[in-house]
């Protein structure tokens, strides 16, 4: 039976109300807006247990039709891996140590191996995406639990790429992450989909994060954030699909109060109203094709 969320996850309040609600290839999504701090989140969403066996048997199935690596998908992971990559170059001097959570099949810990000559090391569940990772010569553990018992020394970046909004509780994990496998001086990688761009409201997206929303979760698990960009690479030149920011630990943030968005829904509302005109009007380089 699906869970019911009682307290906002972000802030705890317990007022929130009906934000969307859609059938998702088969399933029922419902998500709810907290009146108090903004946040759009999946409720009632999976329990922990269903979850777990909707990764291991179904997710890659509903997504794109069988549970091993596709060619479609794995290029347009090439395409993010490059365009993250790029992003780090931008704002990350070096590397020497970089761990990528849901690492998929590999591709930007190749890239980052590769424009940075960094060490890498990935955690993944799919099985058939480790097997192919294993053909890079690429190190892949199943879930944290396995990377902490191979004692790696802490990593200069940790990268989390279209993870985060699948969390059951995103400050909890970031929180652990900081504390057991980030250097005191590192930086954290984070990309999402933007409420404000993406349709977002998948059944396996259990949070829908907005610029603000997706700060106030990294202040809260006990980071600055030193970049946030909305933007919609690789696959468009206008819409502000996703969300990538790089914060720094800093558990002085994590004592702050949450800070509050107000008028979430009108501004869904416009940038999906905008999202459909450019796609009408400037298809090209509104969704390129990958
Ligand atoms: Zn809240």
């Amino acid at each position: 039976m699906p869970e019911e969320l009682r307290k906002c996850p972000l802030c705890g309040s317990e007022k929130h109300t009906l934000f969307d609600k859609r059938t998702f290839k088969g399933h029922q999504v419902v998500n709810r807006l907290c009146t108090s701090c903004g946040l759009v989140f999946q409720s009632p969403r999976m329990t922990a247990e269903e979850a777990e066996v909707f990764y291991a048997a179904e997710y890659r199935r509903l997504y794109q039709g069988t549970d091993q690596p596709v060619i479609k998908d794995l290029l347009v992971q090439r395409a993010r891996a490059q365009a993250l990559t790029a992003f780090l170059q931008a704002h990350v001097p070096a590397i020497g140590r970089f761990l990528d959570i849901g690492a998929s099949a590999g591709e930007l810990l190749l890239y980052v191996r590769k424009e940075f000559g960094a060490e890498v090391v990935g955690v993944e569940p799919g099985e058939a995406y480790r097997r192919h990772a294993a053909q890079h010569n690429l190190t892949l553990y199943p879930d944290l639990d396995a990377l902490a018992q191979a004692e790696h020394a802490p990593f200069d970046v940790v990268s989390m790429s279209h993870v985060v909004e699948h969390l059951p509780d995103p400050v909890r994990y970031l929180s652990r992450l900081r504390k057991t496998a980030l250097a005191s001086d590192g930086w954290l990688l984070v990309e999402v989909p933007n409420l404000y761009g993406h349709q977002s409201f998948e059944v396996a997206h259990n949070f829908s994060f907005t610029p603000h929303t997706l700060r106030q979760t990294l202040y809260a698990a006990g980071y600055r954030v030193e970049v946030m960009e909305a933007h919609g690479r690789p696959r468009s030149d206008l819409i502000p699909l996703y969300i990538t920011a790089l914060a720094r630990p800093d558990a002085r943030y994590a004592q702050k109060n949450i800070q509050g968005e107000r008028n979430v829904a009108l501004k869904r509302r416009l940038a999906m109203l905008r999202r459909k005109v450019l796609l009408r009007y400037l298809s090209q380089q509104a969704w390129k094709e990958i």
